[in-house]
């Protein structure tokens, strides 16, 4: 019996009217814009079904990624989706044939990426405005586009609006976004350093993309809707293309297309994260821009507020909720609006682990939503998950990220579960590392679950319980998840040093555990040594640099918090360190603690220096907890008391909270499943079909 929906409360009603965009008609206002996701080419049919089911969650519209239309626009080594020629078309059709089967419209970014474009795969030379090197360090530059190139131009982006028609898309976007398209380059005077018609005065830098949206509307006219996508301002300061000229553009073309994307600066400055902006931050870049066109606008902001969406709408920000971020942490965010289940919203937290797919060019992953990116692959679903397939009662031990999603969704699957916590809260690691600064929202990842598991009738959740085999066994389990989680090293251990380092026996040494234990060096100067190279280095930092220490940050990474480059944080998190008096020393290791100072080397030469340091801040690697549970239950398993146990997250590997929420996941999905044999690829994966020419 399936139970009546709610009916959508109508506050939120307006977010259900249907938008005209040109010859379309969406049934709402909930917009899927273009988003990355590093399976592109290689991996079609996993982004189709990724797709559709945002689509089944309700999304009006859903969009592909940046699509490249010829080989000159080649962005490897970075895995997009390519329309070069008819060989794309059946990978892209693919793609839109499941949007329309999940019931949206489908939308496709055509793009040429101009001088962002090296090239390293097809070897064509990069094109651009002017001569000037490729935005990336590649030693590389892009040749000046004579008119015989712009014809070229124009005439394959012609083909590609073509090409995507016949693909079965019902929105063709043309881009001038993020610092990453062609025609973005032409209109910012930065870069357009031209003396002919395509360059100079503001009508001719606009000139190319006007062309480019008539020849893409001549083609498209009858058969799609047309979309642009432009920056408003690219935050460059005084040489670069600000708002005011923005508004010359729209209000010189505004009625070419049938639908505005607005986005703001480059792609970090748009997708920003939580720890350096709020949800709706776009506002006043993207205000008042719609009353220079009567084309319906489309902007995002990280939105997972149905209030802020509804008031951005109703003030006439936006006319349609542009999401890429929500949409990956809940790709059934419109639907839970609609029938009035906003409790059961997967918020995205605004940490950009979703992006480092596209840099790190694997599929894409999500802290909230561990189901994105296995949809193909592992058959995982956001909503559903398939019956428990046999009785048994199941101890999840420890409730982290890793226990909450296990206990919550093999509660979802039926399953009697106890959820046992040695403390009073949940959570684990996001209940600490959301009290430092800038992390508040990673605390929805804790939320989220504690809603969900309240919301299950078959899951008890036992606080203050800390378990010990024996306590286990007592209670008859038939199935144990040890999710204890890791603690941090107290001996320097980690990338650097494989042995720990030599620590004077009065030293003061502290760890991120400490730390977010509430415990402060006695003394004022501090080294902190980050051998880890994600966030928690860094925003340890900035917290002792806010409460007045004298921070010393020694990194021998070149750069601080290195890996946040994947997030896009990584010239934020240098602003931010900075503005909290923090000195940065990178390309060095602490090797030895003493008492009133700390040994460093220079990462390359070797050559010694000593920092004087009332203590030492590690921030190295961690240690799986629970080795004692894990030991004990095998036991157990081996003697018939128990039939299974597993650890999971950072019990078993210390990793990310993504990981630790996907291992939850996993274990979720696979208990009750004949494992396969680890000598098996366990998930599906398309692998390229040989052409004819051996
Ligand atoms: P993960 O990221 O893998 O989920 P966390 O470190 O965030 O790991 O969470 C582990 C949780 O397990 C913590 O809340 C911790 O208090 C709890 N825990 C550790 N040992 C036990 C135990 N023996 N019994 C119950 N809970 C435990
Ligand atoms: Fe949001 Fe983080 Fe998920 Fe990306 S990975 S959608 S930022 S929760």
């Amino acid at each position: 019996m399936t139970t009546p929906e709610p009916p959508t409360d109508p506050r939120y009603a307006a977010l259900f009217e249907p938008v005209r965009i040109g010859p379309l008609v969406t049934k709402n206002r909930f917009f899927q814009v273009p988003h990355c996701n590093g399976m592109g080419y290689r991996d079609p049919s996993a982004q189709a079904a990724m797709r559709r089911v945002k689509a089944e969650g309700g999304w009006g519209v859903v969009c592909t990624e940046e699509v490249e239309i010829h080989p000159t626009s080649d962005v490897a080594p970075f895995v997009e989706l390519r329309l070069w020629d008819d060989d794309d078309v059946p990978a892209l059709a693919r793609i839109a044939e499941q949007i329309h089967a999940g019931g949206a419209l489908a939308g496709i970014e055509l793009a040429h990426n101009g001088m962002h474009a090296a090239n390293l795969y097809s070897r064509e030379t990069p094109l651009g405005p002017a001569h000037l090197p490729v935005q990336s360090y590649h030693p590389v530059q892009a040749r000046a586009m004579s008119l015989a190139d712009v014809a070229d131009l124009r005439r394959w982006h012609r083909t590609a609006v073509r090409r995507a028609v016949a693909a079965g898309y019902d929105l063709v976007y043309v881009y001038a976004g993020h610092d990453l398209a062609g025609l973005q380059h032409f209109l910012s005077p930065r870069y357009n350093q031209r003396t002919d018609a395509y360059g100079g005065s503001p009508e001719n830098r606009m000139r190319l993309l006007r062309e480019v949206l008539e020849d893409s509307v001549e083609e498209a006219t009858g058969r799609a809707a047309v979309a642009c996508r432009l920056t408003v301002d690219e935050l460059a300061g005084p040489g670069g293309l600000g708002r005011a000229e923005i508004e010359d553009v729209v209000g010189a073309l505004g009625e070419l297309p049938d639908l505005w994307d607005f986005v703001v600066g480059a792609w970090e400055d748009d997708s920003n994260t939580s720890r350096f902006g709020p949800e709706g931050e776009h506002e006043d870049a993207v205000r008042g821009l719609k009353a220079l066109t009567t084309k319906p606008v489309v902007g995002v902001g990280r939105f997972t507020s149905p209030d802020l969406m509804v008031r951005q709408v109703r003030d006439g920000v936006l006319d349609l909720v542009g999401a890429a971020r929500p949409s990956i942490a809940d790709p059934f965010l419109p639907e839970k609006i609609r029938t009035n289940r906003l409790h059961t919203i997967r918020e995205c937290i605004g940490c950009n682990m979703c992006v480092s797919g596209d840099h790190t060019m694997t599929p894409i992953r999500c802290t909230q939503n561990p189901t994105m990116g296995e949809e193909y692959r592992r058959g995982w679903h956001p909503e559903r998950v398939r019956p428990k397939g046999s009785e048994g009662r199941v101890l999840v031990v420890g409730a982290g990220p890793a226990g909450l999603e296990a206990a919550r969704a093999l509660g979802v699957r039926g399953y009697d579960v106890v959820l046992a916590e040695a403390t009073r809260e949940l959570g684990g690691r996001v209940t600490a590392e959301s009290r430092l600064p800038g992390l508040a929202a990673w605390g929805r990842v804790r939320d989220h679950r504690e809603l969900a598991l309240a919301d299950l009738g078959c899951v008890e959740v036992y606080r203050e319980s800390r378990m010990t085999v024996e306590d286990a066994l007592e209670f008859g389990f038939d199935h144990v998840a040890v999710a204890t989680g890791a603690t941090w090293r107290r001996d320097g251990v980690g990338r650097r040093h494989t042995h720990a380092m030599p620590v004077d026996p009065g030293a003061e040494v502290l760890t991120p555990d400490d730390l977010m234990a509430g415990h402060r060096p006695a003394g004022r100067r501090v080294v902190l040594f980050d051998d880890d190279h994600y966030y928690l280095g860094g925003v340890l930092a900035e917290l002792l640099g806010g409460e007045g220490y004298e921070v010393h940050l020694v990194t021998p990474a070149s750069q601080v918090s290195a890996w946040t480059a994947n997030t896009l944080e990584l010239a934020k998190v240098r602003r931010r360190v900075a503005a909290a008096g923090v000195h940065v020393r990178t390309d060095r290791a602490v090797t030895a603690v003493r008492t009133g100072y700390v040994e460093t080397a220079c990462a390359w030469t070797g050559a010694t220096e000593d920092l004087a340091a009332d203590a030492v801040v590690l921030v190295t690697a961690r240690l799986p907890t629970g080795q004692d549970l894990l030991d004990g239950f095998d036991s157990a398993v081996a003697d018939g008391r128990l039939r299974s146990v597993r650890g999971i997250g950072d019990a078993w590997a210390p990793g990310t909270i993504a990981m630790a929420v996907w291992s939850g996941r996993r274990y979720a999905e696979e208990l009750d499943t004949d494992l396969p044999p680890n000598d098996v690829v366990p998930f599906r994966r398309e692998v390229t079909r040989l052409s004819e020419h051996p």
